[in-house]
């Protein structure tokens, strides 16, 4: 059992309302391996990066079970940068650069040796090479699952509605998903996207916590109610490990398993705010996790009576 995970891996330059940090490792990628590997492994990685991007990070991810074959690393140029800036609600943020470098000319192969994948996350990327390699795999996996942003919806929107009629799930937060759909209404939204292509919509609300949707059902998780939440960035790619973590682990894409995945994703999540970048998600261990999962069970745990 494996699972494929591709994206970024990047520097990120963060202004919170708690401080500021110069580069910082970052990539949709690097957060979804960092957390999903406490759950499942190999990570069959694919990304690419420059000649900065720090080798000690690689090691670090082949520690935790992270295949880095279909890493490509370019001598001369430098690796993806973005900076944002987040606002005071922490809950939206604006982005000041988005430098693609490597990105520009990116055009993964596949290592033979990730072929047979049963799980694929395409973490948010250029929607065309998320295309490319979900047809360079020759067996299609059990559960492709892809995420995405508004800089795509902007700069390439015929080859991300086109990417949608591949994929199982889509992830996007609130915003993107009114974008994407016209629609103001969020039901109106994912009964939309959900002519698009995915079976299934999760659509990510920041502290208000994440909403799946499959035909008629919906399911809402809350987010973990934190008194600091010190740097959202990567929190969605977090999410993302551990929603399809758990499903590659346990082998079960039912919508009931996928509830339990969705709790899974917003405690990683909630432990990724607690520093800058991927340092919390560093720290953590299993017992971390199983700790912050009972929390979760206790916030939303209701036996009421109907009156
Ligand atoms: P999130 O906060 O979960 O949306 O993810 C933030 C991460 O996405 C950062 O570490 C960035 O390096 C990365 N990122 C930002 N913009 C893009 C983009 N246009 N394509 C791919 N990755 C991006």
């Amino acid at each position: 059992m494996s699972l494929i995970v591709v994206g970024t891996m990047a520097f990120d330059a963060i202004e919170t309302p708690f401080g500021k940090t110069d580069k910082i490792i970052g990539g949709s990628a690097t957060y979804v391996a960092y957390c999903a590997s406490n759950f499942i492994q190999p990570i069959q990685q694919v990304s690419i990066v420059g000649y900065d991007f720090p080798n000690e990070v690689l090691e670090d991810l082949k520690s935790r079970g992270v295949q880095t074959e279909g890493v490509e690393i370019i001598k001369d140029k430098k690796s993806f940068f973005w900076a944002g800036k987040y606002h005071l609600d922490m809950n939206t943020r604006d982005t000041l650069v988005t430098d693609l470098n490597v990105l520009a000319d990116f055009n993964p192969v596949i290592p033979e040796s990730y072929q047979g994948a049963e799980f694929l996350m395409l973490g948010n990327l250029v929607p065309a090479i998320q295309k490319s390699v979900i047809q360079q795999l020759k067996t299609r996996p059990k559960l492709i699952v892809l995420d995405t942003m508004n800089f795509w919806m902007e700069s390439a929107l015929e080859d991300l509605k086109e990417v949608l009629t591949m994929v199982d799930v889509l992830l996007v937060n609130d915003a993107e998903a009114r974008q994407l759909s016209g629609e103001l209404s969020l039901v109106k939204a994912a009964k939309k996207i959900l002519t698009m292509g995915p079976k299934y919509l999760i659509i990510k609300k920041g502290e208000h916590g994440a909403l799946l949707f499959h035909g008629d059902q919906i399911f809402y998780a809350p987010a973990l109610p934190l008194e600091d939440v010190f740097d959202p960035t990567g929190a969605g790619d977090t999410f993302a490990g551990g929603f399809i973590g758990h499903l590659a682990k346990t082998k079960d894409i039912s919508f009931e398993n996928m509830k339990t995945a969705i709790i899974v994703g917003s405690a990683m999540a909630s432990y990724c705010v607690e520093k800058f970048g991927a340092e919390r998600l560093r720290e953590i261990t299993r017992e971390d996790i199983d700790k912050r999962l009972a929390q979760f069970r206790e916030l939303v745990n209701f036996d009421i009576e109907l009156v």
